[in-house]
């Protein structure tokens, strides 16, 4: 059977949950189960979280198959709804909606339906992505305040560069969102809620963490900032992705390895081959050098990437065929080899592919 791994730690996922309390011990917590968790499963993710007050989605359909599947929490819709009939399903389903945008303000404007939903206007106070430029603001809140099947109105906002604590760019989003929050309680009949922070808002801007927060890639365990590690945050990692080497062979000084020859041996070495490839998500993209865990060492990578395998410098390292590998997880950063790799942990974390098998523990 092929060795290829991917083991969910849920004990990890709640020990990172506790850090976002830790750090935002006022907020409610809106646990990020967009693309499949980030790849780590929802419903395994959504299961292992019974404390999380609520979860957040992309899309409708994502939502729907955590009720499908029992789940009770509130879950907001992040990306809104874009016909009746989603809305109906929303307000079956007790979903959280996001209105970014004018007809999904009409949508709820026209809906005539018993029930009511959440709404969370969401703003752009700057990432120029999603949401309502923000002198549009004051006049779409009171529109939903007079739509019937409108329960409660929050404001939402997303940061664009709350990793980088030098972009000027978040405090003026925070300025922003403070000023609109403002001008909506002063004539709202109820008390707004508030949510703008993601991971790298949650660590680096406790000022504003707000009645809700969204935390994603630090509940699986990596790093929102390039230069603090997932370990000094206090995270652990959730995902392992680990194989075998399945062949050591003997390589001579100055013959090369792999497809386009791109290494090349200084010293007589031992080549292993490790049975995962980008076949299996592991990046194409990764560069000689990039380390893999082998029986517990770290090796570099040498050679291009394959679709099913990878090879690594073995050198002296005493392991054979059968050794276990670690390629990101338990053991090695995933934000190490994601930097190898030129992209994020998000990624590798997403493009994790069906055939790899999946477990969980703890
Ligand atoms: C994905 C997402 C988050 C979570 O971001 P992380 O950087 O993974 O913490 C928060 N808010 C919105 C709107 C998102 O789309």
């Amino acid at each position: 059977m092929r060795e290829a791994r991917l083991v969910i730690d849920t004990l990890a996922l709640r020990h990172n949950v506790q850090r976002v309390r830790d750090n935002a011990p006022a907020s409610r917590l809106i646990a990020m189960v967009k693309a499949d968790a980030y790849g780590h499963g929802a419903l395994a993710v959504a299961e292992a979280l019974p404390n999380a007050d609520a979860f957040g989605v992309a899309f409708l359909e994502e939502a729907l198959a955590l009720r499908a599947a029992d789940i009770r929490q509130p879950i907001a819709v992040l990306e809104g709804l874009f016909s009746r009939e989603e809305m109906e399903a929303a307000l079956q389903h007790q979903l959280m909606i996001v209105v970014h945008q004018e007809q999904q303000l009409q949508l709820l404007e026209q809906c005539r339906s018993a029930g009511k939903v959440q709404v969370w206007l969401k703003a752009d106070t700057g990432m120029h992505r999603l949401g309502f430029p923000p002198e549009m603001v004051p006049q779409v809140f009171q529109r939903l305040l007079a739509c019937s099947s409108v329960e409660s109105v929050g404001l939402l906002s997303h940061f664009a560069a709350a990793d980088n604590p030098e972009s000027p760019q978040t405090t003026q989003q925070i300025t922003c969102f403070q000023d609109l929050h403002r001008r909506m309680q002063a004539v709202s009949p109820y008390k707004v809620p508030t949510s703008l922070c993601n991971s790298a808002g949650i660590l680096a801007w406790p000022a504003v963490h707000g009645d809700w927060v969204r935390p994603g890639i630090m509940l699986y365990g990596s790093s929102p900032f390039a230069a603090e590690s997932a370990d000094s945050l206090g995270l652990r990692p959730v995902m392992t992705l680990s194989s075998r080497l399945i062949a050591v062979n003997p390589l001579k000084k100055g013959e090369s390895v792999g497809y386009g020859a791109t290494w090349t041996a200084e010293r007589d070495t031992r080549i292993g081959v490790v049975a995962i490839g980008y076949g299996d998500g592991y990046p194409r993209t990764a560069r000689n050098g990039t380390p893999v865990l082998v029986n517990g060492h770290i090796v570099p990578l040498a050679g291009r990437v394959s679709m099913d395998m990878i090879t690594v410098d073995l050198g002296d390292l005493p392991v054979e065929v059968g050794a276990p590998c670690v390629l990101w997880g338990e053991g090695l950063p995933v934000d190490e080899v994601a930097a190898c790799a030129g992209t994020l942990s998000y990624e590798l974390f997403c493009k994790v592919t069906a055939r790899v098998g999946r477990s969980r523990i703890g």
